[in-house]
């Protein structure tokens, strides 16, 4: 089967909108870098279109009725949108999910000390890297900072053209001969990737503030360097050191989404995985009309390890939002009513995909395989080593999407991540199929997926957009 070339099929009109589109995802890419700062751009966005806050509506004693929007927010690291639709919810509900976190380096609960004049932040990488690809590029430093008194301290530096970056060093090649020995795995190993923050001392005489006890400025003696930083810390953040215990800070590549090739055709980027499909299934909900379904969009975190945690999509998180919704629509007469509205409903579970890379093609199987710029992409299965751990969608289920994407002229691919045997990878496809709905697999495909920087191509992300559109418009199975 030939996949037909999606940017031949755009007119004038349609690639102004287009590169619209792919404005906007590049702003949600460089001002989203944690799963936080997504859910409040997530949240900006969906309040702008008139979107309301669940917890608002419970302790206001409002009602939802067919047509109005709502959101509810967990632990500010995942969200879930509705609209509600024409149909009960025990007719079944349109759901579209993907994940905001992405694969970096997470600073250590303990984790600042010096070593050979250099201030260093000790590191546990989260998701799956390449640790090698970490070294010697600029990085930025995000994340918050909860204080005893309940004072949360926002934390964002490195992506100002006038603030700082950091950085993990790399051992020189001419003196690499050991290194460039070992296998790639352990090139640079998980323990090597200490971010180096700074490498100026503590000026006793004019740094040290007035009133300094003696025995911190004999620790300052001995860890000069750290202590400059610590006292940064105070000075322009106003935390402490004991404070990096309540912190999440989440170590990124600096930098804002660039357009890429001469052609401009192709978004480079860093947590494109899974950003793509949430900002695209996000933007689809926001620019539909009433539907006759009602439709979600689920947007979590902790994919990358395994959807964990009370704001990974294994948290009941979701299923009691549904709860709340239904009952605010006076559809909540037992859990029944839930289970039966759950299990009727349909999902696009959407997730990145492997886009054919031309310089390593040996492991793909090109006939089942997504290429950059071939549409929207739909995975059946995806799991490794005979499918193991997959959701596999049902035809029946397909049947009923291939006719919902050619009605409305989407352009779609349908591949596997990989070749047989090749490797694998999960998505949270398989924990909304517990419910009994329908699940499938689709996203956008990428190159250098979980490398710093992700590649797209604008116009999947452009169909992508469009097909969430058309599911929630027109699934009903
Ligand atoms: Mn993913
Ligand atoms: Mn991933």
């Amino acid at each position: 089967m030939e996949y037909e070339k999606v940017w031949n099929k755009y007119s004038q009109a349609e690639l102004k909108k287009l590169e619209k589109i792919n404005a906007e995802y590049m702003d949600f890419l460089s001002n989203g870098k944690t799963e936080r700062e997504c859910v409040d751009e997530i949240v900006n966005m969906a309040e702008a279109d008139g979107y309301v806050e669940l917890e608002k509506l419970i302790a206001d004693g409002k009602k939802l009725k067919t047509g109005d929007k709502v959101y509810s927010v967990w632990m500010n690291k995942s969200v879930v949108l509705f609209r509600i639709g024409k149909k009960p919810f025990s007719e079944g509900i349109n759901i579209l999910g993907a994940h905001i976190d992405s694969p970096r380096m997470d600073v250590k609960s303990n984790p600042l000390y010096e070593k050979d004049d250099f201030a260093l932040l000790d590191t546990h990488y989260y998701g799956g890297i390449k640790k090698y690809q970490y070294t010697a590029l600029p990085l930025a430093i995000h994340g918050v900072v909860v204080k005893t008194d309940g004072t949360t301290v926002e934390v964002n530096v490195g992506e100002d053209p006038d603030d700082p970056v950091f950085f993990v060093s790399d051992l020189l090649i001419h003196l690499a001969q050991d290194q460039m020995e070992k296998k790639a795995s352990k090139v640079v190993e998980g323990e090597d990737l200490d971010v180096i923050v700074g490498n100026k001392p503590v000026n006793f005489g004019a740094d040290v503030r007035k009133g300094t006890a003696k025995s911190d400025e004999e620790k300052s003696k001995k860890d000069p360097v750290k202590a400059a930083i610590l006292k940064i810390l105070k000075d322009q953040y106003d935390f402490e050191e004991k404070d990096f215990y309540s912190a999440e800070l989440e170590v990124v590549p600096a930098g804002r989404a660039r357009e890429a090739g001469f052609d401009r055709s192709m978004i480079l980027s860093y947590g494109q995985d899974d950003r793509v499909c949430a900002y695209t299934s996000l933007r689809a909900m926001l620019d539909l009309p009433v539907c006759d379904r009602t439709v979600c969009t689920i947007l979590v975190d902790k994919e990358e390890i395994g959807s964990v945690g009370a704001t990974g999509m294994r948290s009941r998180f979701f299923e009691n939002a549904v709860a709340e919704v239904m009952n605010l629509c006076g559809q909540y007469g037992s859990e029944l009513d839930l289970k039966r509205a759950l299990s009727r409903s349909c999902m696009l579970s959407s997730d990145v995909s492997a886009g054919v890379d031309p310089n390593y093609e040996s492991v793909f199987e090109k006939k089942n395989a997504a290429f950059l710029g071939g549409g929207i992409v739909f995975n059946k299965f995806t799991g490794a080593r005979g499918k193991s751990g997959s959701n596999d969608a049902n035809a029946e289920y397909i049947a009923a999407l291939r006719n919902v994407f050619e009605k409305e002229k989407i352009s779609y691919q349908f591949a596997e991540l990989g070749k047989v045997d090749a490797g694998g990878g999960g998505t949270i496809a398989y924990i909304l199929a517990l419910y009994g709905m329908n699940v499938i697999d689709s996203g956008v495909a990428v190159l250098n997926m979980h490398s710093p920087w992700e590649a797209t191509s604008k116009a999947d992300v452009y169909e992508a957009y469009k097909g969430y559109i058309a599911f929630c418009k027109g699934m009903d199975l």
